[in-house]
């Protein structure tokens, strides 16, 4: 199929960088995305009429270590839900990232890119959690070895800094993640949850481009907003430049606190699912969590983009063309289909990766 190609022909485009949704065609040709002026004859149309075309949906926030207790398989439940890139956030650490390198990253046909635990163990289990709990696990010099080990893997550094999962340890954990992610250069992503820490413990210790994940969970005893206002402290991480993603998950999403939010004129960064062995049931897919923000009353283009170009680039994967319709970009790509009225659905239609169908719905 690659080389005569095919071209995604009736739909509506959504091109997340241009902040377009308009009548197009998509075209596809040995791998990448070309321009459309370059339709030919010979390629084959597909008929994606009263469909959204838009780039392979990136999902910030995943468990994708298969074999692991919270590992979901990436090529089982990516390509039905239109997701061409996850990004696995702290399954593995350094002890086991080796693994997760060689059982999962290279052998998925969804691409996969990796924010390193601070712990050496990982994210084992979710049930057990716990992996702050020892700090002779919270080793930064390991974490450093196996960063330069599987630098082209790993987009950042993750902690799970909560109650639950460190005991006391959460501000010192998140100190040295801090200084493992600056050491690197890599952007630092923290799991929102009961304090210690507190969401001021770790707004002060996050700068432009780093990541707070369960951003709108209900569980951290600070709300967004006060009389329907955002409290300062948001408004102020927000000016600095902090990423804002939801993870949704099994408990890192509270409706009340999403819509308050979002009446207060505040919107997410970023839009993840959290998908993993204990969530899958509560979470669906990330079409679910998108089409949630549907319901708050967000557009389908600022949906778009925020589970394509802007997880794409939090991830540093932009600039080899991934969350972009660009010619020339990777041809992942999502063809949904979306329901309006009070209850708004997506599910994806077709996906494509790098140029393949690896998806197509039968209804
Ligand atoms: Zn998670």
């Amino acid at each position: 199929m690659n080389s005569e190609g095919f071209v995604l022909r009736g739909g509506l485009v959504c091109d997340p960088e241009a902040g377009s949704l308009a009548p197009g065609d998509v075209v596809v040709r040995d791998g990448r995305i070309a321009a459309p002026a370059t339709a030919g004859a010979a390629d084959r149309i597909v008929d994606v009429s009263g469909l959204v075309v838009t780039p392979g949906l990136v999902d910030l926030h995943t468990h994708v270590f298969v074999g692991q207790d919270l590992g979901v398989d990436p090529d089982v439940v990516g390509p039905p839900s239109g997701v061409t890139t996850m990004v696995d956030t702290g399954s593995a650490g350094a002890h086991l990232f080796g693994a997760f390198v060689r059982g999962t990253v290279e052998r998925a046909r969804t691409r996969i890119a990796a924010f390193i635990n601070i712990s050496s163990v990982g994210t084992t289990s979710i049930l057990l959690s716990g992996e702050l709990k020892t700090l002779a696990y919270v080793d930064p010099a390991s974490c450093r070895a196996a960063i330069d080990a599987y630098r082209d893997r790993i987009v950042g550094v993750k902690v799970r800094a909560s109650a639950d999962v460190a005991g006391d340890n959460g501000v010192v954990a998140l100190d040295r993640a801090r200084e493992v992610a600056d050491a690197e250069g890599l952007p630092l992503m923290v799991h929102l949850g009961p304090p210690p820490a507190s969401l001021a413990d770790i707004l002060a210790r996050l700068g432009p481009g780093d990541i707070l994940t369960h951003c709108f969970t209900g569980l951290s005893g600070t709300p967004f907003t006060e009389h329907g206002r955002l409290v300062d402290l948001i408004a102020e991480a927000r000016r600095r430049g902090v990423v804002f993603d939801i993870g949704h998950g099994m408990c890192g999403f509270d409706l009340e606190q999403a819509r308050a939010a979002v009446a207060a004129g505040f919107l997410p960064d970023t839009i993840s699912s959290d998908l993993h062995t204990y969530s899958r049931d509560i979470v669906g897919g990330l079409p679910d969590v998108m089409a949630k923000f549907l319901a708050l009353g967000v557009g389908l283009p600022e949906v778009v983009r925020r589970t394509t170009i802007v997880p794409a680039r939090v991830a540093g994967l932009d600039g080899a063309g991934v969350g972009s319709l660009r010619p020339g970009a990777p041809a992942d790509l999502a063809v949904l289909r979306v329901t309006d009225g009070p209850s708004p659905t997506v599910s994806a239609a077709l996906t494509v990766r790098n140029g393949e169908i690896v998806h197509s719905a039968s209804n």
